[in-house]
């Protein structure tokens, strides 16, 4: 027994699915996956994990991974070596740039990549490549939130941690399914809920896990949430509620904010959300009475063309009633990829640096310029939306992507399809051959997070570290080397021997990151941002100041408008969201055996309602159509959506059923995030049961 379990190897990992970042021990045996083991000593999730962090492994053996780099030769793709591979890229991206300008050229970095994979793409784009034109996934999720954030307290992460939200009087959760998404999380919230007397108020269009078990579940019209937040908050100023030291000694622009709220009167605000007066004097209730409310919010709030607009007027509430910079307080916008946080924080965004210092700040790109002797484009860069935009205008020429499967994740397939089919060259470098894999020139063969060393940041602003466990499959690699090789092709003299040395190279130029090392992230140890360079970490932000000059928060005023409407024929509205077994466009999760034999496929909740009416029974197959495309999809009657609301599962590769042939390109106008959440849809039974 003992030479057998000499031979069993424990490494410990963070997981590869959702911004909740667990840790926990993976048992191997050669290239085996014995099991996974959660550790007390893990610091979010303790003896838990999900099913995705527990089963959803199997895709690192799958058979269809990339093995080798592939080059496009007409409509087939040749198996190459990397050397061939390599100098394509070089030279078919130097003439890019030489013929149309460093502008031309795009970089959609990963959320499932390391930190240090993300420094280093950015760096790549910045400094060899000379284009701020770099962007990451969080557009299409969390950008608004992040954006109503940075306006109103500074710093665009969680204000506290996980363990924390345990601990608050009230949590309230908006446009957001915690139980599915981001279940670890939601078992803290449950707990708390059962156990300490904790209270949960859920606004959702859905009654999903959450709202089954909340103390309140409220159910707004489709995007009104501003209104109706913004009519609480007006409530609780008119009956003195708020919290008058606080904003006097911590909050700006507060009697200007009062004012704005005149229009959000009870009245209104029942009209256009269709809210009772009762739930929301209820909702101002709670809050009032509660000594610490924390606000958890995804998707339902984000994609909106009013993303932003509306996360502002959360954070305004949770100012209001001094709800920010105690325990148990604050604002948790709630990352999708276990790695999102980490992608922003480390600088693939067209407008930051890493650890969001502004690339248009002349001080902060001089000390890059600097540090990699090089000078550095001062204009902000594209964003994912407009560089589809702008490949659809035949103004981009060529994509460089990694670990990103855009032809569905983004919204409008059809139009981003278009785009790519319009690229003069186009690099993806993936663990699989992706949808997106199929318009590229070369496909270069990645190594996911067991076959490379790395840390990721998670939804709290936790810095964790992940180990090596097995060699790379076939010639795959780990991007940071893949990235390496690519830079030296085109000039750059990069020799960097370990990941470490990157996130040393990155701490030293961000202040956010100063005191990060490996040594410090030995073991379960973990750091939350900003890291003082002594290594003293944060685990609850404003607790003296907000992140301005003068250390004061800013109310800041937002408008609410009108959703899209796709026209009266589409007379249905279409939500969308994760479940629990699998995770995004599906490309890891749908090729574990456990979890695709528990849910093999999407499907859409048609409530009794609409089936009575409409003739449809449970199991029956329906095509959906907007303006811009359709699926088809099984219907499951269930009374979780409410009338003409119909809520499609959004997991899935295939085309057929993929939401995103559905969805528009509108936006918010902010961040450019597209409004999954708005999309008008008709329905017609194509077969019943
Ligand atoms: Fe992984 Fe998220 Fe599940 Fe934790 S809750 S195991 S991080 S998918």
């Amino acid at each position: 027994a003992s030479m057998r379990e000499a031979r069993i190897k424990r490494t410990k990992t963070v997981c590869t699915y959702c911004g909740v970042g667990c840790s926990f021990e993976i048992w191997t045996k050669d290239r085996k996956i014995l099991k996974v083991e959660p550790s007390v000593d893990a610091p979010v999730n303790g003896i838990s994990t999900c099913v995705k962090g527990k089963w959803g492994w199997d895709y690192v053996n799958s058979e269809e991974r990339l093995t080798k780099p592939l080059i496009r030769q007409g409509d087939e793709f040749i198996e190459a070596s990397w050397e061939e591979a390599l100098n394509v890229i070089a030279t078919k991206l130097t003439e890019i740039k030489e013929k149309h300008g460093p502008d031309s050229i795009g970089y959609i970095a990963s959320s499932k990549c390391s930190n240090e994979e993300n420094f280093m793409f950015q760096k790549f784009a910045r400094a060899i490549m000379g284009t701020n034109n770099v962007d990451n996934c969080s557009r299409y999720c969390q950008s608004p939130a992040t954006a109503g954030l940075l306006r109103t307290v500074g710093i665009g992460g969680d204000a506290g941690s996980i363990t924390d939200i345990g601990s608050s009087d009230l949590v309230f959760v908006i446009g957001a399914n915690p139980a599915e998404s981001h279940p670890v999380l939601a078992t803290r919230v449950k707990r708390a809920h059962k156990l300490h007397g904790q209270k949960l108020i859920v606004a959702d269009l859905r009654k999903n896990e959450l709202a089954e078990r909340a103390d309140l579940h409220i159910h707004p019209k489709p995007s009104t949430d501003l209104i109706w937040i913004s009519a609480v908050t007006k409530y609780i100023v008119d009956q003195g509620w708020e919290a008058r030291e606080f904003l006097a000694n911590r909050v700006n622009g507060l009697d200007e904010y009062i004012a704005s709220l005149e229009i959000y009167t009870l009245e209104y605000a029942e009209e256009m959300t269709g809210l009772s007066k009762e739930e929301l004097i209820q909702v101002a209730t709670m809050i009032h009475e509660a000594k610490s409310v924390c606000a958890l919010w995804a998707m339902g709030v984000t994609q909106h063309m009013d993303g932003t607009e509306t996360s502002t007027a959360i954070s305004n509430l949770l100012l209001i009633t001094g709800n920010y910079g105690r325990p148990g307080t604050g604002a948790y916008p709630l990352r999708g990829h276990n790695n999102v946080q980490g992608a922003c924080d480390f600088g693939t965004m067209p407008t930051w640096f890493p650890g969001y210092e502004k690339v248009a700040d002349d001080s902060v790109r001089a000390r890059y310029e600097k540090a990699w002797g090089v000078s550095l484009p001062t204009s902000t860069g594209l964003d994912n939306h407009q560089m589809v935009e702008e490949m659809n205008e035949g103004n981009l020429k060529a994509l460089y992507l990694f670990g990103e499967d855009m032809a569905i994740v983004d919204s409008n397939s059809n139009h981003v399809d278009t785009g790519f089919e319009k690229l003069e060259f186009m690099v993806v470098q993936d663990v699989f051959f992706t949808k997106t894999a199929q318009f590229a020139d070369v496909i270069l063969p990645a190594a996911p997070s067991l076959e490379k060393d790395g840390t990721f940041t998670n939804t709290e602003r936790r810095i964790q570290r992940f180990h090596r466990v097995f060699e790379p499959v076939g010639d795959s690699k780990p991007d940071w080397q893949i990235f390496q090789e690519v830079a030296n092709r085109l000039g750059a003299n990069w020799n960097y021997t370990h990941p470490s040395e990157i996130m040393d190279e990155a701490a030293s130029l961000a202040p956010l990151f100063a005191g990060v090392t490996y040594e410090r992230l030995e073991g379960w140890n973990s750091l939350q941002w900003p890291v003082a360079a002594d290594g003293t970490d944060t685990p609850l932000l404003y607790t003296e100041r907000f992140s301005f000059e003068d250390g004061k928060a800013r109310l800041v005023i937002p408008t609410w408008s009108e959703p899209y409407e796709a026209g009266e024929e589409y007379d249905l509205h279409l939500n969308n969201g994760r479940l629990l077994e699998h995770f995004h466009e599906g490309n890891m999760t749908y090729k574990s055996k456990g979890l695709t034999h528990k849910v093999p496929y999407p499907w859409l909740e048609v409530s009794k309602e609409l089936a009575a009416e409409r003739g449809i029974t449970d199991g029956a197959l329906v095509r959906l159509s907007s303006p811009y495309g359709h699926v088809k999809v099984q219907a499951m009657v269930t009374d979780t959506v409410r009338g003409k609301e119909l809520y499609l599962t959004m997991n899935s590769a295939e085309d057929e059923m993929a939401v995103n042939r559905l969805t528009s390109s509108y936006h918010d106008k902010e961040t450019h995030t597209p409004a999954y959440k708005e999309m008008g849809v008709k329905m017609e039974i194509i077969s019943e049961t």
